[in-house]
């Protein structure tokens, strides 16, 4: 470079702060520093020191475990949730009861395909939340694979007594794999019904995962008044795999099915409340939460201990930080997502006078690290002005649409819904079954999911929607 060396130095800084500008502008779009920056670095460094999301799921899942509806867990978790906002400083800790069904798995469920020869295989399966039971004797049939209800229907009298084995797998070629649930999820909420229609004696449902090993993976079903009730199960994709292969190599196979389930009257539960009380506008709330129940599988670790935790954590790091809102942050452990959602109903349908909810966050996508929030209209132009800020906390992504099955009631009385995002590749592995224990969940990852439930809290609290 020719010249008055500093001029010409002063001339190459500025380009390359221009570049430098133009470069993360087009790669992501780097948002105007907002005064809520210094917090959020506050914020996450509280959630990684203190490491007390870990701590709190492990006293969860160690203290009271998995948390079926209805169960004696259940009880507990509601008493634990209580005791441990109490423990925190919550303000107005309380119990609004709330009438939950009660299903029992029971001590049998097993299955096995019987060989023309007599031998027997055993296969890997859960009876499905709310199915009835076999008799003691158990129901053995033949076998017809389907991956679609207009596959089932098409076979006419051909599915008649037999077990109707739907076989659909989840898209794993999708990038998200919730996309690939939602695709695939109907065999297990209606296959009961579809089997029946169709004169089937059974249903067994491929288990809704992508990950091919042999552990089955349970979830809520239901049944329809116009149809019988047929026993229903999930299996695991290894023995999906194994059960699919035989009937295409035409071998005359047919399956034994025992399941002992049983479902109860209705049981009292609750859902738990805790707030940090609103300073300038205390009747506006924003409500924080994720679902207390989990099914009798596993821990409930990822579901949803790990979105229980985010919300009780937030409360507990903005106090920690000595803050206190402007609008009142009231975190809900909601009772009963898993099969009936009466918590999330009972919520929104309770009268709260001189209430406002402004907004409701929910996590119950596992204990990942955060990704993102979805958020419904109009919410949406409000929460990316946030983007500087939430980028502290590993949000990277404000997108269209979401919430989650909890705060649905809610959002359809108008309240504005969002939903943390944790990066989601590993969240079905887990998912409902055996494998969804606290060894799964990384210590950063959940408390960083804490992190990103304070801030939003605090950013809608303070700022509004
Ligand atoms: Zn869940």
């Amino acid at each position: 470079m020719k010249g008055k060396p500093v001029k010409h130095f002063s001339r190459f800084l500025f380009f390359v702060a221009l570049s430098l500008a133009t470069l993360s502008l087009t790669l992501g779009q780097t948002p105007i520093p907002s005064n809520y920056d210094s917090l959020a670095q506050a914020i996450v460094r509280e959630a990684l020191g203190s490491n007390h999301s870990y701590a709190l799921l492990n006293d969860l899942v160690i203290k009271v475990g998995n948390r079926l509806s209805g169960s004696p867990a259940n009880a507990k978790a509601v008493a634990w949730a209580r005791n441990t906002m109490e423990r925190l400083g919550f303000e107005n800790v309380r119990l609004e009861p709330v009438m939950v069904p009660k299903w029992v798995r029971g001590n049998v469920e097993e299955a096995f395909i019987l060989h023309p020869d007599g031998k027997q295989e055993r296969l890997n399966i859960v009876a499905l939340g709310g199915s009835i039971a076999t008799p003691n004797k158990g129901i053995t049939a033949g076998v017809v694979e389907v991956k679609s209800f207009e596959e089932l229907r098409s076979l006419g009298a051909a599915a008649k007594g037999k077990v109707v084995f739907f076989n659909r797998p989840m898209d794993r070629t999708l990038m998200t794999t919730f996309a690939g649930y939602s695709g695939a999820v109907n065999q297990r909420g209606r296959g009961a019904v579809e089997a029946a229609y169709a004169g089937g004696v059974a249903a067994i449902v491929r288990s809704m995962t992508t990950r091919l090993d042999d552990v089955p993976h349970t979830g809520g079903m239901g049944y329809a008044d116009t149809v019988a009730k047929v026993p229903t199960a999930a299996v695991s994709t290894v023995g999906a795999e194994r059960l699919s292969a035989l009937l295409k190599e035409g071998k005359n196979i047919r399956l034994q099915i025992k399941l002992s389930a049983q479902s109860f009257p209705d049981v009292e539960s609750a859902n738990v409340l805790g707030e940090l009380r609103g300073t300038e506008k205390p009747e506006e709330v924003v409500v924080i939460g994720g679902h207390l129940d989990s099914w009798d599988k596993g821990q409930g670790a990822h579901d949803d201990g790990a979105g229980c935790v985010h919300a009780i954590e937030a409360l507990r790091i903005l106090k920690s930080l000595g803050l206190q809102p402007k609008r009142t942050i009231r975190a809900v452990m909601f009772a009963n997502e898993e099969n009936g959602l009466r918590g999330g109903t009972a919520y929104a349908a309770q009268e709260r006078l001189g209430e406002k909810h402004i907004a409701a966050i929910e996590s119950d996508a596992g204990g990942f690290a955060p990704r993102a929030f979805g958020v419904s209209e109009p919410a949406y132009e409000k929460v990316l002005a946030w983007a500087s800020a939430l980028r502290f906390v590993g949000i990277d992504r404000v997108q269209r649409g979401g919430g989650g099955a909890d705060i649905g009631p809610l959002m359809r009385k108008g309240v504005p819904g969002l939903g943390l995002i944790p990066e989601g590749h590993r969240y079905f592995d887990y998912h409902h079954s055996d494998s969804d224990t606290i060894d799964k969940v990384n210590e950063r990852e959940l408390a960083l999911g804490s992190a990103a439930m304070a801030l939003m809290a605090w950013l809608v609290a303070q700022e509004g929607l």
